[in-house]
């Protein structure tokens, strides 16, 4: 039964990303077949009153943007990245093939569609899991907050009914592990032990990062 609901919720988490994905792959088809469609049309346009090769003009208008995407992808989105490409692309546009620029395209929209399977069949295991870590400790410190208040609430009624005051020994745990620490160690680590304070601000290469890491 409990499994049974872990996993639909392991189900729900993964149709979510899928979906986030897939939302974010659609945003950036629609931008990029707008400004395909805007360029390919300026090229139809100054093919025709050039009395150029129509087909040439709206292929390698369409590829002008596709190539800004492809700069994008690598990270050479600056500003000089830019003017050098399209210095390039307006030097040999015009003696590249038509065919040549067919297949350039073709290309391109296969990395679209191999995208999106990537998206559709991709092992989310590990982002499932941290996901619902993440929820565990949001609980986890939730419930640490109501069985504080009820062993106050405890400690204090034993302290009105018994005839000596007793002295309140206060016990301190690691919010993530529950292992039993000193008010110390509490204090330095966050209300965690060192292990797991390590585990959440270290990352693998020993750098300390204020944001936890999962
Ligand atoms: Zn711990």
């Amino acid at each position: 039964m409990e499994s049974n609901k872990k996993e639909k919720s392991k189900l729900e988490i993964k149709s979510e990303l899928i979906s986030n994905d897939l939302s974010d792959l659609l945003g950036t088809l629609i931008l990029i077949l707008l400004i395909a469609g805007i360029c390919g049309y300026v090229g139809y346009i100054y093919s025709k009153d050039n009395n150029l090769s129509i087909s040439h003009g709206i292929i390698f208008g369409i590829l002008f943007p596709l190539g800004v995407g492809l700069l994008e992808l690598f990270d050479l989105n600056n500003f000089f990245c830019f003017i050098l490409y399209t210095i390039v692309y307006i030097a040999i546009v015009n003696f590249i093939p038509t065919f040549v620029g067919g297949i350039i395209l073709f290309l391109l929209i296969l990395i679209f569609m191999i995208d999106y399977i990537y998206i559709e069949e991709k092992d989310r295991t590990e982002e499932i899991n941290n996901i619902i870590a993440k929820n565990n400790i949001v609980s986890n410190k939730s419930y640490n907050y109501n069985t504080d208040v009820k062993e106050v609430y405890d400690k204090s009624d034993e302290y009105l009914t018994s005839s000596e005051p007793k002295i309140m020994e206060e016990e301190f745990e690691c919010e993530m592990c529950f292992k039993k620490i000193s008010e110390e160690e509490y204090e330095t680590y966050d209300g965690m032990c060192e292990d797991c304070f390590m585990n959440v601000h270290i990352d693998d290469d020993g750098n300390y990062h204020d944001e936890e890491i999962f």
